[in-house]
């Protein structure tokens, strides 16, 4: 346990969970057993855990809560997607998005949409994380609690690093965060999927420690000065190294890179910026992901705007054309403010208070 860690279950190992409930009198195959109706049942209630002795299951509740977080919103959209608003208190209050994504097919289990951070210092300009800037990064415990909290909604068959914050500038607590969620909860490197604006330094440095997640790279442009735009952060950070960071990570790793390519209307959605991309990524091993922009509901007017079903069939078709891998993720849950960072970004723009 960190120092100023709060004492919840979440923000223990599994060694010091089985010692904190030695100090309660009960033996370490109740620790192992609470923090499997935890990881693997999403239960979030001691009294419900009939496994344990009821006296025991009364200690807990009084002396070692599961979660530290509030929900403060949960909402549900048409197409079942359901996105919980979760505080944190820490060294500082904040609001964090979870997403949890029904499939499709129905009785499938979901897709889990975590936030690496609260709110994001990468300053993307068309992304509702990247307009409110850095709140401070997510300790372990609490982007574990928004795994938990996902579970308790139903089932889950996957999860993306994808909602609030830059993952790889909060790596090493979201790292341990994941490890529990791989060994704990059960979801294969498979299943997890992590989204970086891609630091060609930093990857490199993960690399060989073969993280148990697949990468996704957000590229966005396949030119220089566009980029720097886009990505402000990575501004001056050579689109070439980036490719040739993503091609390391596969040789290290084995494991292939994605490519994500937000699609935003009459910037960088044109034939000629797909025949570009096609150039720079062809001889390359990658999947491209196109994401259409989702409008954010942003205090000022937004300059960007969603493109056309055709311009995405256009732009994906180009791609394919030209021998590349190329899918469209239409978000779901528009409705619900499902788009990464927008709920959290609407409650800020209400109360007036950006945290
Ligand atoms: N910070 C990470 C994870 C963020 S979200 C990253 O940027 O990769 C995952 C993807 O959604 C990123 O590619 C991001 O650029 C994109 N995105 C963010 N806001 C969006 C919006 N309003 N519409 C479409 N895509 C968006
Ligand atoms: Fe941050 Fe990703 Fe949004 Fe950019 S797109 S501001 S990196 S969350």
């Amino acid at each position: 346990m960190g120092t100023g860690a709060p004492l919840t279950l979440l923000a223990l190992s599994p060694a010091e969970t089985a010692a904190a409930f030695e100090r309660l009198g009960a033996r370490p195959f109740h620790a192992r057993i609470a923090r499997a109706q935890v990881f693997e049942h999403g239960l979030l209630d001691y009294a419900r855990m009939s496994a344990l002795p009821l006296s025991l299951r009364e200690r807990l509740t009084a002396e070692l809560p599961i979660l530290s977080g509030t929900e403060l919103d949960a909402r549900e959209a048409a197409d079942g997607t359901r996105k919980l608003l979760l505080r944190f208190e820490g060294t500082r209050s904040v609001e964090v998005e979870t997403v949890h994504i029904r499939s499709s097919t129905p009785g499938r289990a979901a897709t889990l949409c975590v936030s690496s951070q609260a709110g994001c210092p990468v300053g993307c300009p068309f992304c509702a994380s990247g307009l409110l800037g850095l709140a401070r990064n997510l300790e372990a415990h609490e982007i574990l609690e928004q795994y938990v909290r996902g579970r308790a909604l139903g089932p889950l068959a996957r999860s993306v690093v994808m909602g609030m914050g830059e993952p790889l500038l909060n790596f090493e607590r979201l790292a341990r965060a994941l490890d529990v969620v791989h060994d704990e909860m059960g979801l294969g490197a498979r299943a997890i999927t992590v989204s970086t604006v891609g630091f060609p330094d930093r990857l490199r440095r993960i690399a060989p420690t073969r993280p148990r997640f697949q990468l996704a790279i957000s590229l966005h442009s396949p030119d220089q000065s566009q980029r720097d735009e886009l990505v402000p952060a990575m501004r001056g950070v050579p689109i070439a190294e980036i490719v040739a960071a993503a091609d390391d990570w596969f040789e290290q790793t084995g494991r292939e890179v994605t490519y994500e390519y937000a699609l935003l209307g009459e910037c960088n959605d044109s034939p000629e910026h797909a025949e570009r991309l096609a150039r720079l990524l062809a001889r390359h091993r990658a999947t491209i992901n196109l994401i259409p922009w989702n409008p954010v509901a942003a205090p000022k007017a937004s300059p960007w705007k969603r493109p056309s079903a055709a311009a995405v069939e256009r732009f994906r078709a180009a791609l394919t054309e030209r021998g590349l891998v190329a899918t469209v993720r239409w978000s779901k849950g528009v409705q619900a403010d499902a788009a990464c960072g927008q709920l959290r970004l609407r409650h800020a723009s209400g109360s007036g208070k950006p945290d």
